[in-house]
């Protein structure tokens, strides 16, 4: 495009909430073809709440207990799950013991000492909890995250959270498809919760239990096809992916590592964003033929 063309879409994208540090971006999202997205906080609200703490075989330590030692592990983090954890013990009135040497993997979870306990949080495939307990979850934890709680290296508890799908998802999907993309979902979480989340929505195909690191690689390995590639994220774990992306879109709600690594970035932080960006973009090419 012409850099007048592309001032003019740049300005039309400020007023319709697109903010463009990359003008060569916006160019090369006219032609990207493939999606790919970040699922916590893109596709739902990325404010989960805490739906059900089951301690482990074998502990004996009250919920309370359990809560307020995950609380307090948590408390210097700023993850979403997190919060949820640190809001559902002070919607408990729990009293959270300091949080000593603090440490967070971003994708992967945190560890701290509190009351001289090591505490961890992770992944709870790698706490043993993705072994259902005899006769299944209920049927409305089957989209939820499962976080493992270790004490002193011992699976303690599991810690369900839930999230929701923000309203304006499904509709900004059913567009971007209109618009001949194909929606890819990135995603942390794991397998069960992905495609909870995806399968209603009509996404084209899921990658569970990214990290940071793999995120940026899917993103590498549909650019060696010869794709241009979206990323839309709104996390530190997203900083890589977004970083390699062709065309990077962040989220104006996420972290702001995220819209540092961003070309783009939607104010009001939802999918419609996405679609506003590909029509401007279209629209300020074809401006100049
Ligand atoms: P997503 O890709 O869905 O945005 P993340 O990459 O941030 O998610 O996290 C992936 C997974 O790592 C989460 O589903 C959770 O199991 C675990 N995890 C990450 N950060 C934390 C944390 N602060 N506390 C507990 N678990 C965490
Ligand atoms: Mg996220």
């Amino acid at each position: 495009a012409t850099p007048v063309a592309l001032v003019t879409g740049i300005g039309r994208g400020a007023q319709a909430g697109v903010l463009v540090k990359d003008a060569a971006a916006l160019e090369r999202l006219s032609s990207a073809r493939t999606l790919l997205i970040d699922k916590t906080g893109t596709l739902t609200e990325g404010r989960p709440a805490l739906t059900g703490i089951v301690p482990a075989p074998g502990c004996d330590l009250a919920e309370d207990e359990l809560l307020r030692l995950a609380a307090a592990a948590e408390a210097p983090s700023e993850h979403p799950l997190a919060r949820a954890i640190t809001g559902a013990a002070k919607a408990r009135g729990l009293a959270l013991p300091p949080a000593e040497n603090f440490a967070a993997a971003p994708g992967a979870g945190v560890t701290a000492i509190v009351s001289g306990k090591q505490i961890q949080l992770t992944r709870a495939e790698e706490g043993g909890a993705e072994r259902r307990p005899a006769g299944g979850a209920p049927a409305s934890q089957d989209s939820a995250t499962l976080v493992a709680l270790l004490i002193d290296g011992r699976h303690a508890a599991t810690l369900a959270l839930s999230d929701t799908v923000k309203p304006t998802t499904p509709a900004a999907i059913a567009e971007l498809h209109r618009l001949g993309l194909r929606v890819v979902m990135v995603t942390g979480d794991r397998e069960g919760a992905a495609r909870a989340i995806a399968g209603p929505l009509g996404i084209d195909a899921v990658h569970a239990g990214a990290t940071p690191a793999s995120k940026q690689q899917l993103v590498r390995g549909h650019q060696a096809r010869g794709e241009t590639v979206i990323f839309a994220g709104d996390g530190l774990n997203d900083a890589p992916a977004l970083a390699a992306a062709d065309v990077s879109i962040a989220m104006g709600a996420g972290t702001d590592v995220a819209m540092a690594s961003a070309g783009l970035v939607l104010v009001r932080g939802d999918l419609r964003g996405i679609v506003k960006a590909i029509h401007l973009s279209r629209a300020t090419l074809r401006s100049i033929r």
